[in-house]
This record gives C-alpha cells, sequence and structure tokens, in this order.
C-alpha cells in the first residue's frame, strides 16, 4: 500500500511519515511556490511507523534545499521521495536544523525583527517532544506550535 501511495506520482515529490496533523503547515510554507501545481494531502492516515501520518504530494514539484530545511522546521522526520517516471530518484529524512531564519514572525511585539527590513531568526533545539524556537535577537523562546509563519513576499 505504501508503494502504491509513493509511485503513484509520475513526477513530484512525496513528503511521508509526516507527523499527523503537520501537513498543514507545511502546505503554507509550500503553497506559495505551488499554485500552479496540483497538491494532494493526506492527513491522519495510518502508518505502521508512527501511530498516524500525513502524506503530502506535490505534482511536478521538486522543492529546493533551502525549501527542504524549512521543512524540516515544521516536520522533522518526515520522508521525501523526488519521483521521475513514477521512481524513486532520491530520498530524503528531513532534519531538524539548528537555526532558521525568514519562516517564522516572533511573537515578542518589543522584538526588533517585527520590523519588516529585519530576516526573522531563530536558534533551534528540543526539550523533550517541544521543538523550541529562541529568537536570536530578543532571546525569547517559544514553542515551535506558538510561533506563526511569516507571510511570504
Ligand atoms: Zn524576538
Amino acid at each position: 500500500m505504501k508503494t502504491l501511495e509513493v509511485t503513484a506520482l509520475e513526477n513530484g515529490t512525496v513528503m511521508d511519515h509526516i507527523q499527523a496533523g503537520c501537513a498543514l503547515d507545511v502546505l503554507n510554507l509550500a503553497l506559495s511556490q505551488l499554485k500552479q501545481s496540483a497538491i494532494t494531502v493526506g492527513m491522519y492516515l495510518p502508518s505502521a511507523r508512527h501511530e498516524k501520518k500525513d502524506i503530502i504530494k506535490m505534482h511536478a514539484y521538486h522543492p529546493s534545499d533551502a525549501e527542504l530545511e524549512l521543512m524540516g522546521v515544521l516536520a522533522p522526520g518526515a520522508t521525501v521521495n523526488f519521483i521521475e517516471n513514477f521512481k524513486v530518484v532520491k530520498k530524503v529524512q528531513l532534519a531538524l536544523p539548528q537555526e532558521v531564519k525568514g519562516l517564522f514572525q516572533c511573537q515578542n511585539s518589543q522584538c526588533i525583527s517585527i520590523d519588516e527590513a529585519i530576516e526573522p531568526h531563530f536558534h533551534i533545539h528540543t526539550d523533550g517532544e517541544d521543538i523550541i524556537l529562541k529568537c536570536h535577537y530578543c532571546e525569547h523562546e517559544f514553542k515551535r506550535s506558538q510561533v506563526s509563519l511569516r507571510a511570504r513576499v
């Protein structure tokens, strides 16, 4: 069944084993890039590896290395399969990067990075299950789930 899901795409990218419920965050990031391409999303699917998982299929689109790094903040541990002619030509497991720039908005209203001219910059670490983002400028710490994605220009 899993093989079928992955290979059903002729050309594009399948993100598999996304933590259940996290697909929408990844889509928010991807949508500005993917307006012309078809996207298929599966959420809360049964999985052997986790109890539930999400899957995103991006038709005729391959994320760049920079986009994969950003996606790693949103879906660490997810598997990204690059598909060409129904075959997996490259497989990448997303890892949590140590820092992220430009993706999230600092939630501290006094922070200088609220200024649109300044690129937000967070250092990343984990605390148990939680992904913690520490603002490079004001040093406030936030759980990943508390920080909103910055609108893309
Ligand atoms: Zn800040």
